[in-house]
Parts: structure tokens; C-alpha cells; sequence
């Protein structure tokens, strides 16, 4: 895959690039907003640090979301930006708090390439034809999740949910139906290197099924994992 690494700090864009080679990324970096800006075209995924020497990297991303639906993962150290970054307006399609671990930043871009483009059907083509909108759209019957605003509505109503268990329904609702395990859904949630309790897995699946007002909406697979089900009585 074709990612463009847009980082002003040699070393971290140094390791990085190193790190991500490995995996077999091509990586093309930029070291300040004119040349991410320049080099946009061809690339599949976007490396973003919002500190950058010549443009502040929220308007980066706005500028690069105005002309491609390339995924954005912003990479920051400024945690009060991440509202702004993820908005409407500026369209990043999910954020790396620094410091962060290659896997840490693997694992989201995995999660984003996955989710990306769900217009063509379980496949992770970049269809020119798909529109930013339906491509951040998951709809399971009365189920709404938006991924691009991480919002979500059941019956048209706005559930409040907080970033982890978004991400759970997330994973859940790309695949309804489907069976992720324990092990999947923490990697890909939470880190392949967390090593926590699994019960924090079971409490965010608690809290959802609250909030979802139907326990049928997350089956349990007993001995393996959850899937998304369909409460029967919608
Ligand atoms: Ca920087």
C-alpha cells in the first residue's frame, strides 16, 4: 500500500518509514504541508502529524479531505485537537495519540482500511464512484453508525457512546453476523499489545447492550466471542 507519511521530525519519520517498509508499505514522506499537499495523488492512506512548520495540520487534513476521501489517521500530541480533526469539517478517519507503538498505528490502519469504501460490498476497493458519505455509512435495519463523525442513532435517535464502544459496535456492525473473538476484538480495539484483564471487554459489551436498550443486539458466542444479532422484537 501507497502511504504518505506527513511528519516534520526526521527521526520519527525516519523510524516510521523504516517500520512500516517492513510490513511492505511504500511510503512516500513529506516533511511539511506543501509537499503532502503536493504528493497527495496515488496515495491510499495518510499519515498526518498536526504540528507541521508551514500549515497547521487541521487545515492540512481539511484541504486533503476536499479533494480525495483518501483515509486520514492523524498522528498528535494534542488530544484537545482530536475533536476538531475527527469533525466534519477537517474528515480525518480516526487519530494516534502520541507517543504510540507501530503496532498501536498499524492496528488503525488496518481498522480504517477495513472499514473504508463499504459501497463495494466486503471488499476494500477504492471505488471512485463512492462518495465520502456512503463509504462512512453502516446501516443494520433501525442501526445507524456513522464512522466518519463516530455517531451513532438507533430508531433515528442518538446514542451517546464513548470512543471504545463505538469501536466495538463498529467492528461488530461491519460484519453482522459474523463471529469476531475475544482475541480479535481486543487487538483491534484496544491494542495487540494489551495485556489487561478481558474482563474490560465484557463491562464495554455490558454497557452497550445497555445503551442499545436490547441484550439481542450483541450475542454472546459462548467459548469464542460476539457477534452483532437482530433483536426480535424492533
Ligand atoms: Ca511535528
Amino acid at each position: 500500500m501507497r502511504v504518505l507519511l506527513v511528519e516534520d521530525d526526521e527521526h520519527v519519520a525516519d523510524a516510521l518509514t523504516a517500520a512500516l517498509r517492513q510490513y511492505g508499505h511504500d511510503i512516500v514522506t513529506a516533511p511539511r504541508a506543501a509537499e503532502a499537499l503536493a504528493n497527495l495523488d496515488g496515495c491510499e492512506l495518510v499519515l498526518l502529524d498536526l504540528g507541521l512548520p508551514d500549515l497547521d495540520g487541521v487545515e492540512v487534513c481539511k484541504r486533503m479531505r476536499s479533494r480525495s476521501a483518501v483515509p486520514i489517521i492523524v498522528l498528535t500530541a494534542r488530544a484537545d485537537e482530536i475533536d476538531k480533526v475527527l469533525g466534519l469539517q477537517a474528515g480525518a478517519d480516526d487519530y494516534v495519540i502520541k507517543p504510540y507503538s507501530v503496532h498501536e498505528l498499524r492496528a488503525r490502519m488496518e481498522a480504517v482500511l477495513r472499514r473504508t469504501c463499504r459501497c463495494g460490498v466486503g471488499s476494500h476497493d477504492h471505488d471512485s464512484s463512492c462518495t465520502p458519505e456512503q463509504r462512512d455509512l453502516i446501516n443494520v435495519g433501525p442501526l445507524s453508525l456513522d464512522l466518519r463523525s463516530r455517531s451513532v442513532t438507533l430508531n433515528g435517535k442518538p446514542l451517546q457512546l464513548t470512543r471504545k464502544e463505538f469501536e466495538l459496535l463498529a467492528m461488530l456492525a461491519e460484519e453482522p453476523g459474523a463471529v469476531h473473538t475475544r482475541e480479535d476484538i481486543i487487538s483491534r480495539v484496544w491494542d495487540e499489545n494489551w495485556f489487561g484483564s478481558t474482563r474490560t471487554l465484557d463491562v464495554h459489551i455490558g454497557t452497550l447492550r445497555r445503551k442499545l436498550g436490547s441484550y439481542d443486539w450483541i450475542e454472546t458466542q459462548r467459548g469464542v466471542g460476539f457477534r452483532l444479532g437482530s433483536p426480535s422484537a424492533l
